[in-house]
């Protein structure tokens, strides 16, 4: 052909990459920058990147304002996040703005003074947080021209990727565990999208992704967690931006975290760091609680036993969301448990089926089993002494407990079965007075 481009694949012609604020990425090991683009590993040290921001200059009051008056949901904070400015008029799924209970019979139960809340993220379009993390990721794809989007998923991830396509208008194939609650597997494939289960735990899931990555199988495909990873990673700040809002602009004193690759814990650590330097909250300490079921624990056993490297464990606990036995993050989990003051603690099957029920009986919140982790650590580290009750404290609750029914299934049950009469039901013992 007549026209000739420069030589190689510089793509010279590519439109520049619009994701707002976002104007690199950089190196949280060396800190070398790069451009935004679908990379998650630094070229020199192959330490995580992380988005790199103008954030905004003008004075808080303003900034504030700006927030308040928009969209109920996440792209309020637009300003904060990897994403174009009219981003609230893309086909999106629209999370967050999800409410945060004030949980004042659940605090007495706990013997909990200082204010408990929870912070329900079972209300987001597919019932967890991870609406959250895919809505960004979502953006990252649409301007780096991925037509796939995918994933590796303890559940619901999967969910939230199938969701998101089926609104953006992108394919979607994503791959599980193949042994998943059937809640989650449904939820998954309902939008339409692939969903492939993989005969292996979610560790096995997540290194047959990162193969799947560097070969032309893969080409054009946007793992949200993977090649878009630092961009998902962002969507975890806006719990710790509602969290402060819905307080009223002020930093919880405690708050406690599920971990499974313990990237929503150090995003929202990052999150109220960010809030405190643009000066939209007063900078005050906080500390953060990490949660782990003991049967997938390695984060906590490391927290416990005074190491800073996380050793990889195999996984056997109902807490499926959160079992990742190799988690990403766990190093960083483990600086920020310290550095805050905070703990990082787990608790057994048992003690999560009895905090899902804790929370639905006292609350009338219906928590999936990595709520129950939660609560259940809050619960142990209250009586431990280790969370003050004297002080303000956020539990995340983040997914919906009709996704893991089999947790509470065999205890949760008809009180009694009657014949239509009043006989029978005076007979059953359960009338008034
Ligand atoms: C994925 C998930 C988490 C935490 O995930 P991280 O990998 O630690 O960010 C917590 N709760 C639920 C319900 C999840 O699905």
């Amino acid at each position: 052909m007549a026209v000739q481009t420069v030589a190689g694949n510089t793509a010279a012609a590519a439109p520049a990459v619009d994701l707002g604020p976002a104007v690199a990425l950089s190196c949280r090991e060396c800190g070398e920058r790069f451009e935004l683009g679908p990379l998650f590993a630094c070229a020199s040290c192959f330490g995580p990147l992380e988005v790199a921001y103008d954030l905004p200059t003008g004075s808080p009051e303003e900034l504030r304002e700006r927030i308040e008056a928009g969209p109920d949901n996440i792209w309020r904070y637009a300003p904060l996040l990897p994403v174009p400015a009219d981003v609230a008029e893309k086909p999106n799924i629209n999370p967050g703005f999800t409410k945060l209970v004030k949980a004042d019979n659940l605090a007495r139960e706990l013997g909990v003074t200082g204010g408990l809340y929870v912070k329900d993220d079972s209300g987001n379009p597919t019932h967890s947080f991870k609406d959250r993390v895919v809505a960004i990721a979502v953006e990252a794809a649409r301007a780096f021209g991925f037509t796939t989007l995918s994933c590796s998923s303890t559940g619901n991830l999967a969910g939230a990727v199938g969701a998101a396509a089926a609104r953006a208008g992108l394919r979607s194939c994503v791959f599980i565990p193949h042994d998943l609650e059937q809640g989650k597997v449904v939820m998954a494939a309902v939008y339409g999208g692939e969903l492939v289960g993989i005969e292996g735990n979610y560790d096995d899931v997540n290194r047959f992704c990162s193969e799947l990555i560097g070969d032309p199988l893969g080409e054009g495909w946007g793992f949200v967690n993977v090649n878009l990873r630092p961009y998902y990673g962002e969507g975890s700040k806006t719990l710790a931006y509602e969290i402060c809002e819905q307080l009223g602009w002020r930093l919880p004193d405690q708050i406690v975290i599920p971990i499974a690759s313990g990237s929503q814990l150090t995003k929202i650590d990052k999150g109220f760091q960010e809030l405190i330097k643009l000066g939209l909250v007063e900078d005050r300490p906080y500390k953060i609680f990490g949660a782990q079921a003991e049967g997938c624990s390695p984060v906590s056993a490391a927290f416990k036993a005074g190491h800073d490297v996380v050793r990889p464990q195999k996984p056997n606990t109902i807490a499926k969301s959160l079992a990742i036995g190799n988690p990403a993050d766990g190093p960083y989990v483990l600086d920020i448990a310290r550095r805050t003051g905070g703990a990082v603690e787990d608790v057994t099957d048992e003690q999560v089926v009895d905090a899902i029920k804790l929370l639905a009986r006292t609350e009338g919140i219906f928590g999936e089993t990595a709520g129950g982790v939660t609560l259940g650590v809050t619960k142990k580290l209250v009586e431990a002494g280790v969370i003050d009750p004297a002080l303000t404290t956020v539990v995340l609750n983040t997914g919906d407990g009709l996704k893991t029914l089999d947790a509470v299934s065999a205890t949760s049950q008809a009180t009694a079965t009657i014949k239509p009469s009043l006989d029978a039901f005076r007979a059953a013992g359960l009338a008034a007075g």
